[in-house]
């Protein structure tokens, strides 16, 4: 038998508990077995490691890297989310395919660095600039998931449906990139997608998407996501058009399910985030984007039943430690108190729980089976440094959650295989040369 690759870190966190002491022994891309230290004497304990299952980042648009940091200024007195969208368009619309997966790998990349295993991508560019299929449908999404193949991250393809600029409105020019033409294109697309990848639909919103629309998508069998009231001019147009705000006119149609996720919900209509808990759904919540968009925020707090994972959305910034640390604390600061998340009496439960966002939550939003580090499950692990003076003298889960950053990436693993060693994804300098041209 083939020896295993053993890993013996100081700390292991499985996603429920905290082990020291232990080894991981991965055979064959899964987790053989945690076995104790002593099992194997002549390897050294990694000093000040912490294994942690995968990141999973459960809510990305790739390409939207391309300009990051280009809209970092104000071109005319208004600058809001509406705006900062004519910018992205923009870029959208500048993307040839071998942009968008040159852009994508190196999101991807840049996610593996930051410890992400596998990234839900709510995937929205179909077609040619002007409207125009490609020879192959599905051109754009191949490239996507060539671009997560080249890195050698785990990907689920979300296919969006977008069929109109909003209520009433015909579709805009520079929109033309994202319209299908039937709810059985989008269906379609899964199908022949599904063969060769993990697939999720994702019904834009509810801006995109009218009744008839939703009620046809509410066919599909798998895990859907959408983005939920991230805007009160959504809400406002939404409870024009339907007498009722996005979740619960996503939920008549028959969408929400413990199989969706809620992306946003920054703006939650009285009773929302009950009916979704309800339901046994999931909301991704996206901080650095919602801040950087000056969308607003979730107002968490411990009664906030339903579940919660991460993403990173136009990636401003990847950091899903990050992500999770800025959930809670501006929920404090929106409280006006602390540990808003905190399980009460829990020692450790806060860190637990912000750590479950943007890992086992993130695996279950996108299908997975949200188990962690457990024997027989895909070896998916990033490796924490904690041997650094901010953590010294920290408790570990609290040293990664409220410290912690894309710099302590040790490695990171995904199907036993090691992506990112000392920090560095193995095609780094590859990967970053191809995006190169397409950046800015
Ligand atoms: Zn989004």
């Amino acid at each position: 038998m083939v020896a295993p690759i053993v890993l013996k870190p100081r700390w292991i966190w499985t996603g429920t508990e905290l082990l020291t002491g232990r080894c991981l022994e991965l055979r064959d891309g899964v987790v053989g077995a945690i076995v104790a230290a002593e099992a194997h004497p002549g390897v050294p304990e990694a000093p000040g490691r912490l294994v942690l299952p995968g990141f999973v980042d459960a809510h990305s648009h790739a390409f939207q890297r391309a300009f990051r940091g280009h809209v970092q200024w104000r071109p005319a007195d208004r600058d809001d989310f509406w705006s900062w969208r004519d910018r992205m368009y923009a870029t959208a619309n500048g993307l040839a395919p071998e942009g968008v997966q040159a852009v994508s790998a190196l999101t991807f990349l840049e996610m593996a660095e930051a410890g992400v295993t596998t990234v839900g991508e709510f995937h929205y560019l179909h077609h040619a600039p002007d409207g125009t299929r490609y020879d192959d449908p599905d051109e754009l999404a191949l490239r996507v998931l060539a671009a997560a193949a080249q890195v050698g991250i785990r990907i689920v393809l979300l296919r969006v449906a977008y069929a109109r600029a909003g209520a009433g409105l015909a579709p805009r020019d520079d929109q033309r990139r994202f319209y299908d033409r039937r709810p059985d294109d989008v269906l379609d697309a899964l199908t022949r997608l599904g063969k060769d990848a993990r697939v999720g639909l994702a019904a834009h919103s509810v801006r995109a998407l009218d009744g008839d629309w939703l009620r046809e998508l509410s066919a599909w069998r798998g895990v859907v996501h959408a983005h939920v009231s991230e805007q009160p001019a959504e809400n406002e147009a939404c409870l024009r058009e339907h007498g009722e705000g996005p979740l619960r006119v996503l939920a008549r149609a028959g969408l929400v399910s413990d199989r969706f996720t809620a992306v946003h919900l920054t703006h939650p209509l009285a009773g929302d985030v009950d009916l979704l808990a309800e339901a046994g759904g999931a909301i991704a919540v996206c901080p650095s984007t919602e801040l950087d968009l000056g969308d607003g925020f979730l107002p968490v707090d411990a009664r906030t039943r339903a579940r919660l994972c991460v993403g990173s959305d136009s990636h401003a910034a990847i950091d899903p430690l990050g992500e999770v640390r800025t959930l809670e604390l501006h929920g404090r600061a929106l409280a006006g108190r602390r540990n808003v998340l905190a399980p009460p009496g829990e020692r450790h439960g806060l860190a637990a729980r912000l750590l479950r966002a943007c890992t086992l939550e993130g695996d279950l939003a996108l299908g997975g089976m949200g188990k962690g580090i457990a024997a027989g499950e895909p070896a998916d692990l990033v490796v924490l440094d904690l041997d650094r003076p901010a953590a010294d003298g920290v408790p570990p889960l609290e040293a990664a959650v409220f410290d912690g950053g894309p710099g302590w990436v040790d490695e990171v693993w995904v199907g036993g295989r090691c992506l990112v060693a000392g920090g560095r994804h193995l095609a780094r300098e590859q990967v970053r040369r191809a995006a190169a041209p397409f950046l800015g």
